[in-house]
């Protein structure tokens, strides 16, 4: 790569990402090029934002017409693609209000603000919000208090008060958690930055009755699980329960920033004028952007098609020697390779061999490919995983 760009972005980028050594120029469908003119298959697609692909000609046009037409005017007027975006995400989830932003972070904040006010309603003093271990919710305080992983680093201290967590997948830790002072319970249908972890249908079943006893609110952060990774629009839909509150981000700009909080009939009620704000939410641009990416995504043959590839992908995947388990559901999918592999270096080499995708943790590689990925890019895909997995000799018996 151009080692002017490499020694620039160390000089004067702050260093809180560790890159690879590409630079990418062009994306195109599921294709990557670099400056050099190398072509790669995206399975990581931008983490799960790239989902209708590099540069889809209607997110483009969207983009590109409204562009010319207006940017900015803030919130404080009306815009017509806002107010159709809005009326699009309710009508096609919780049914209530939406607040928009401009990431998937601020999403939760927002959600964040509507538990602690609805507690305050019900009288609560001390209002806490609880979350699994291994949840990710963002990098801002509330967000990050929310992320027990994160929340743990000394460098930060203090969090905010009033979050609380348990251990993943333990319903009846759960339960024993939510009490009278329980705000909400904030979590992820499937944690995906922890490495595609799906919770059980009796978690999310016993979240749903223990909020209700207590009358705490559930909030899914959908903001990676959301917009047809898993083949339907919303994870929710095919799980056991809905939430009350639910966040989006990532995908939903098909790669403009814009970020949403949607709650129901009630939740959507909580914040009124004044409570909240954010100076580019839903500009035109990525409004338009966003509701193209809902034309493309919201579609029958469009949501089958990413469970038949998906579930294609995952029974290819589980069938090689060094994978020793494989997680996920629709195009939302985690690979345990077997012991003693890295999949840190795993995913070096795949880099190298020309699949781009990465290793949340050390014994798993997560694939989150756009839904435009053809079967041919698809097999192209599975083989460079072979090849890269080929010179391991796993030691652990399935
Ligand atoms: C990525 C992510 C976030 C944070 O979104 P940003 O747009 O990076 O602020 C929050 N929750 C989940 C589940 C995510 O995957």
């Amino acid at each position: 790569m151009n080692e002017a760009v490499r020694a620039d972005e160390a000089r004067y980028v702050m260093q809180t990402y560790k890159r690879a050594g590409v630079e990418f120029v062009r994306g195109e469908g599921a294709l990557l090029f670099d400056d050099e003119g190398r072509e790669y298959v995206d399975f990581l697609g931008g983490i799960s934002v790239a989902s209708v692909g590099h540069c889809h000609p209607k997110v483009v046009e969207a983009i590109r017409s409204q562009s010319a037409e207006l940017l900015h005017v803030s919130n404080l007027f009306y815009t017509a693609p806002m107010v159709e975006l809005a009326k699009r995400l309710s009508e096609t989830s919780l049914g209530g209000k939406v607040f928009f932003c401009n990431s998937g972070t601020e999403a939760n904040e927002c959600a964040i603000k509507i538990a602690r006010k609805h507690a305050r309603s019900r009288g609560v003093e001390k209002p806490e919000i609880v979350s699994f271990e291994g949840d990710f919710h963002g990098r801002s305080y509330g967000s990050l208090s929310a992320t027990p992983g994160l929340a743990a680093n000394p460098d930060f201290a203090p969090m905010l008060p009033g979050f609380r967590s348990v251990p993943f997948d333990d319903a009846s830790a759960l339960r024993e958690a939510i009490g009278p002072d329980t705000a909400a319970v904030l979590i992820e249908p499937i944690q995906g930055e922890a490495g595609v972890f799906p919770l059980s249908d009796e978690t999310l079943l016993a979240a749903r009755q223990a909020c209700d006893e207590s009358g705490a609110l559930l909030i899914f952060d959908e903001v990676q699980t959301g917009i047809g990774r898993t083949g339907s629009l919303w994870a929710y839909e095919q799980g056991p329960v809905r939430p009350d509150v639910m966040t989006t981000a990532k995908a939903l700009g098909g790669g403009t920033a814009i970020g949403a909080c949607i709650g129901n009939r009630q939740t959507g009620e909580v914040l009124t004028a004044g409570d909240h704000g954010s100076t580019f939410a839903a500009g035109p641009v990525a409004s338009g952007a966003a509701l193209a990416v809902l034309d493309l995504v919201d579609d029958p043959a469009m949501l089958r098609r990413i469970r038949s590839l998906g579930d294609r992908l995952m029974e290819s995947l589980s069938g090689l020697d060094q994978v020793a388990e494989v997680r996920g559901r629709g195009m939302m999918i985690g690979v345990r390779l077997a012991e003693g592999i890295d999949a840190g270096a795993v995913n070096a080499n795949l880099l190298e061999r020309g699949l781009v995708a990465n290793a949340p943790r050390p014994d798993s590689l997560r694939f989150l490919p756009p839904f435009v990925l053809t079967d041919e890019q698809a097999e192209q895909a599975l083989s460079l995983i072979a090849e890269a997995l080929a010179g391991y000799h796993p030691v652990e018996s399935k």
